[in-house]
């Protein structure tokens, strides 16, 4: 008899968790990790120092399930001021991380074989964490022709009386997609359509955009979304905060009840020291997004342009995030000096981290090939020395 439970048979590791590696412009010679999905700054000190005081003020004990009320007060003002949307605090929860957020929403709504639709490039976690609470995901590609956004046809046709969900994620992880006001103009004129499903939008990157992309998220759009979108955002990825664990979703009433549920009875509340730290991030100085965005714009523009320098490579300049996702097919079928065959995208990665010590993530792992993820979270020095290696592991390869 297995000891473990049949459902692990379908779900995978994530490649994008991070290795205790410390990368230094010292070691560079060692191997380069940008598979992750966290950059290189450190959390801003007044997140910190707010963390300190709350320590200092004995703010270590349980909260409500759902976050303190300040929190919550908090995240409904971000969302009147940036998104233009009302929200009740009973109508917002606070998780350990917007992971955790998704993860209640589909186990609150999911029961066997009902489908939730999902746009590849996807992030990793989306499939698995839906199969663990018994949905099946249903993947639509979104190909780089049309700079990887769905064509909102595709979303009607694969829509069944058994759809739940369907996932949207703008800014883009991993391909920096940002969707225009019009583009969710049209993705919602479908969507009003079909009344019982439901819209989980992942906003995690919204401050993260280039150049004149604005950031709109679906209801803000279509209000008549209001009541069926979970807005899913957190402070990880907006201000380095990736390890302190908060995220946090706003919704219809009966849905974040149900979703409080879940967590009740998993994690309880989440950290109360990385809740104090978050309501500083959110109502607190705001420069520290903006300095990020500048220095992720350089990073995007070295790695873009020395990537497309590379004869064979292709990659397109991303509309946000911190994440580039190059093509990379025009490498399959050749030979590395060791005679290894690069059959696909996933052998391509596994080549570049063996031989030239650069780690990235596949594209098998986002649901589309062959193409890899590489996160521009290191300085330009490291992400120069990484582009250089590409450079050489693309020369190498031999028909
Ligand atoms: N959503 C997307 C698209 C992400 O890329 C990530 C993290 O990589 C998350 C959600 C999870 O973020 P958190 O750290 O808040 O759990």
């Amino acid at each position: 008899m297995n000891f473990f439970a049949r459902r692990l048979a379908k779900i995978q590791k994530p490649s994008t968790l991070p290795v205790d590696n410390i990368l230094t412009e010292e070691n560079i010679y060692n191997t380069i990790f940008l598979n992750c999905g966290e950059p290189d700054f450190d959390t801003p000190g007044n997140i910190k120092q707010a963390a300190h005081i709350a320590i200092k003020n004995g703010k270590t004990k349980y909260t409500a399930v759902d976050g303190v009320y300040e929190l919550k007060k908090a995240v409904c003002k971000k969302f009147k001021q940036d998104n233009d949307l009302t929200y009740c605090p009973d109508q917002v929860m606070v998780s350990s991380g917007a992971k955790q957020v998704i993860y209640n929403a589909m186990m609150a709504t999911l029961n066997p074989g009902d489908e939730v639709i999902i746009l590849a490039p996807y992030w990793i976690s989306y499939p698995d964490i839906i199969r663990l609470a018994g949905g099946e995901p249903v993947i639509i590609n979104c190909l780089e022709q049309n700079n990887f956004k769905v064509n909102p046809q595709d979303i009607e046709k694969s829509i069944t009386s058994k759809t739940k969900w369907i996932f949207l994620n703008s800014p883009n992880n991993p391909t920096g997609a940002i969707y225009s006001y019009q583009e969710l103009k049209e993705i919602a004129s479908i969507l009003l359509k079909y009344k019982n499903i439901y819209i989980l939008s992942d906003d995690i990157y919204e401050y993260i955009k280039f150049g004149e992309h604005r950031f709109f998220t679906l209801p803000q759009v279509e209000f008549g979304l209001y009541d069926r979108t979970l807005l899913v955002n957190g402070v990880s990825k907006s201000y380095s905060m990736t390890g302190w664990r908060i995220g946090y979703a706003a919704g219809n009433k009966a849905l974040i009840d149900n979703m409080i549920l879940i967590q009740s009875h998993s994690t309880s509340n989440p950290s109360t020291i990385s809740q104090y730290a978050a309501l500083e991030a959110i109502t607190g100085d705001q420069s520290y997004p903006r300095y990020a965005t500048e220095q992720f714009i350089q990073r995007c523009k070295l790695v873009v342009q020395m990537l497309n320098d590379i004869p064979g490579l292709r990659c397109r300049f991303p509309e946000g995030g911190y994440y580039v996702y190059p093509y990379c097919g025009n490498f399959l079928g050749k030979r590395s000096c060791n005679g290894k065959l690069i059959k696909d995208d996933r052998d391509f990665v596994e080549y570049l981290s063996k031989d030239y010590k650069v780690e990235l993530v596949s594209g098998n792992n986002f649901g589309m090939s062959p193409y890899f993820r590489l996160s521009f979270v290191t300085t330009l020095t490291i992400l120069i020395e990484a582009c250089q290696r590409i450079r050489a592991a693309c020369a190498a390869l031999a028909e």
